[in-house]
């Protein structure tokens, strides 16, 4: 293929998009495919020569079309979003056609500079003090491992990198039952280990970890020879929303000198509403925060925005300068690199830019907050329906709930053939999660084409699946 054949194919996918999204209502959310129905319609063996674009064009909407599970539906109600809004897609053609290297400076002035203006607007929007410094990090994982990093290299007087952890003393990180997974693996990679991730116990209708709790395992951890390196606060959990008590936990890591990282990948973008801050009260005073503008207000998958007080212990966990990055005269830039585990890095911030600038933070705000009326209208609706309960009550947009009709003895399998029986029908999508070990099904509204309709149209379904479901 050559670029003279490019304008008729982005022609050809543009008019495809406009289609996809205005037809997408009729498709099923989730992926109606058995394992193995895609592998098996791919040829065994690579062609040998050019094929025809029509072809694969043709193959794309056969093959892999129905294999998909449709994302961008306004029916999308499982797990967290990936948002696309159509400002931050388009954007990330334009970056794709670049494909730019941004890993100094100097290999795009404009992807750097951009980011950092970008990110200070972010700051700005979900009303956090000046003195954070924000960078793109490829995902949430990626910016807690970075903290988790940098929480190591404090904690061993950045003797961890050089030495390695043999024959030092035993670091100790601390986080309630709640965090993402991404916690486990950070402290897994960093060598820190995970029977020093220290689970602090959980309280109150916010699932938040018991700051006593915090303060007496990190003293009987200094009494016990270890060294306690950092905590990893949750706001807006995977699960059910748990969030913790941000000032509570941040005075306790402050009394001991300890790093707080908070990880509101998928809340952090309520912040934006000034109403909702409150509950996340002492984030400001945290080393770190981490936020995925794709789980809700629209910036395109993928891209984690990662607020730092420090980038200069940042790149003192993670900075390497071989002679090749070396970017002679030019100090006083920002070498986004060395902020990062990943070397190179994509042009994220364009999206972030096209998106703010084409709804305004009023357009965004407005965005959470239909979400979270529309959610909480739900959970009113099925907590008066009989036989269905709600577990966990709507953190801004997220609830969890149970379906407990008379002479069900096994609810845990009940309520997980509710959910697979009506993703197999396709009308909405919808996950579970446990709550203290029992199955609930997790609703969330966030999808950026969801209307209201769509959401009472959810409860239309549920009720009408469950009912007919043998219990
Ligand atoms: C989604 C999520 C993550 C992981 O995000 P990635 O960007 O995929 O690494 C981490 N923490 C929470 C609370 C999440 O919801």
């Amino acid at each position: 293929m050559k670029w003279d054949e490019f304008g008729p194919w982005g022609h050809r996918a543009a008019d495809w998009a406009v289609d996809y999204h205005r037809n997408i209502r009729d498709l099923p959310v989730r992926a109606q495919t058995q394992p193995g129905d895609i592998l098996n319609a791919l040829p065994l063996s690579p062609p040998e020569h050019a094929e025809p674009l029509e072809d694969m064009f043709n193959d794309f909407e056969t093959i892999i079309m129905p294999g998909m599970t449709h994302w961008q539906h306004p029916k999308f109600f499982a797990y967290f979003p990936t948002n696309a809004t159509p400002a931050s897609v388009l954007a990330e053609y334009l970056v794709t056609n670049l494909t730019a290297q941004c890993m100094l400076w100097q290999t795009s002035p404009a992807a750097t500079e951009l980011e950092t203006r970008v990110l200070d607007w972010l700051r700005q929007g979900m009303g956090l003090p000046k003195g954070f410094h924000g960078v793109i990090q490829d995902s949430a994982s990626g910016a807690t491992l970075a903290a988790v990093m940098t929480m190591r290299e404090r904690a061993l007087n950045w003797r961890g990198n050089k030495d390695g952890l043999a024959g030092q003393k035993t670091l100790r990180i601390y986080a309630s039952s709640e965090v993402h997974t991404s916690i486990d693996r950070a402290i897994w990679i960093t060598g820190i280990g995970e029977s020093n991730l220290v689970r602090i116990p959980i309280q109150g209708p916010n699932r938040a970890m018991d700051p006593v709790a915090l303060e007496a395992a990190i003293r009987a951890d200094i009494a016990a020879g270890m060294v306690p390196a950092g905590v990893i606060a949750c706001v807006g959990g995977t699960g059910t929303g748990a969030t913790d008590d941000i000032a509570a936990v941040s005075k306790v890591a402050k009394t001991h000198d300890l790093y707080l990282h908070v990880d509101a990948a998928w809340a952090g973008n309520a912040m934006v509403c000034p109403e909702f801050r409150d509950i996340w009260a002492g984030a400001e005073d945290a080393d770190s925060i981490v936020f995925n503008p794709y789980k809700w207000i629209g910036g395109q998958f993928d891209g984690s925005v990662h607020f730092i007080r420090s980038p200069e212990d940042l790149t003192r966990t993670l900075a390497i300068q071989p002679e090749y990055l070396k970017t002679h005269g030019k100090d006083g830039v920002i070498n986004y690199s060395e902020w990062s585990v990943p070397l190179g890095r994509r042009f994220r911030a364009l999206k972030l830019w096209f998106l703010i600038r084409a709804y305004g933070l009023e357009g965004l705000r407005k965005h959470i907050r239909d979400n979270v009326k529309w959610s909480q209208d739900l959970c009113a609706r099925l907590a008066d329906t009989s036989n269905f309960q709600i577990v966990t009550q709507p953190m801004w947009s997220l609830f969890t709930f149970r379906y407990a009709p008379a002479g069900a003895t096994d609810l845990d399998e009940l309520n997980q053939r509710l959910v697979d029986t009506i993703n197999d029908d396709g009308r909405i999508y919808i996950t579970q999660t446990r709550v203290d070990g029992d199955l609930a099904i997790r609703f969330q509204v966030g999808q950026t084409e969801t209307t209201e309709q769509d959401v009472k149209d959810a409860y239309d379904v549920i009720i009408e699946i469950a009912k007919g479901l043998p219990v």
